[in-house]
């Protein structure tokens, strides 16, 4: 078994004749925490796009938990992302969006939703609904989406996006934690500061390439 989580090789996406992801080889160990940093349009999300399954590659080969290509499919539960904006049920609570992604994984347990709510400090928020929260409500909501299951590969978009600075820092010490459990997180982030004070690996990418 490979010491790596994921791999990829030759990575490319293209749109038109642009190369947002150019050949792109990394390899992710477990425990780890990966920080992407880049300018805008550096191919930071198409990048983790790929990876979590929502875009296909133009190119190249990605290598997850052992499986590649079509058999990817079998292990698609085992990474979760947070992609831009979470995908959020408006006219539903907190807590019933969650239900509604624990279903998916199997899981009918109102403890279990409870304690993502606490570690989300979504905890307080009640029956309000969605559509009523503020944007670091939302993006706590859509850590805590990304968190059931408890998948083995942890993907965070902008993770710290609209959080005040103790949001912040329980972004960090969320992804600490979840490295220590063995399991790995890639995330992105245009602050520079925030991402070395998190990530063990810097992935700095430029133009599609790293
Ligand atoms: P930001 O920091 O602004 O979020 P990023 O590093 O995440 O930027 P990407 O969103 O991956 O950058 O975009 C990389 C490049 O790919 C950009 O030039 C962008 O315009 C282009 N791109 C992304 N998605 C598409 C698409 N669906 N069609 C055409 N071009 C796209």
């Amino acid at each position: 078994m490979s010491e790596y989580l994921l791999s990829t090789s030759g990575l490319t996406k293209q749109f038109g004749h642009h190369k947002a992801v150019n050949n792109v080889d990394l390899h992710v160990k477990k425990g780890a925490i990966y920080g992407f940093i880049g300018r805008n349009g550096a191919g930071k999300t198409t990048f983790l796009k790929m990876i979590s399954g929502l875009s296909k590659p133009t190119d190249g080969e990605i290598q997850m938990f052992g499986y590649r290509n079509e058999e990817l499919k079998n292990v698609r539960s085992r990474i979760s992302c947070l992609i831009e904006a979470p995908g959020i049920y408006g006219n539903m609570s907190a807590y019933h969006n969650l239900a509604i992604k624990c279903r998916l994984f199997g899981i009918n347990d109102s403890k279990y939703i409870e304690n993502i709510l606490k570690i989300v400090g979504l905890s307080e928020v009640g029956k309000k609904k969605t559509k009523h929260f503020s944007l670091g409500m939302k993006q706590r909501l859509g850590i805590g989406l990304a968190l059931v299951g408890e998948p083995d590969l942890l993907v965070l978009d902008e993770p710290i996006n609209g959080l005040d600075p103790e949001g912040v820092k329980w972004v960090r010490d969320l992804c600490r934690y979840y490295a220590a459990q063995g399991r790995a997180v890639l995330l992105s982030s245009h602050l520079m500061s925030e991402v070395a004070l998190t990530a063990d690996n810097l992935v700095i990418i430029g133009q599609g390439r790293i």
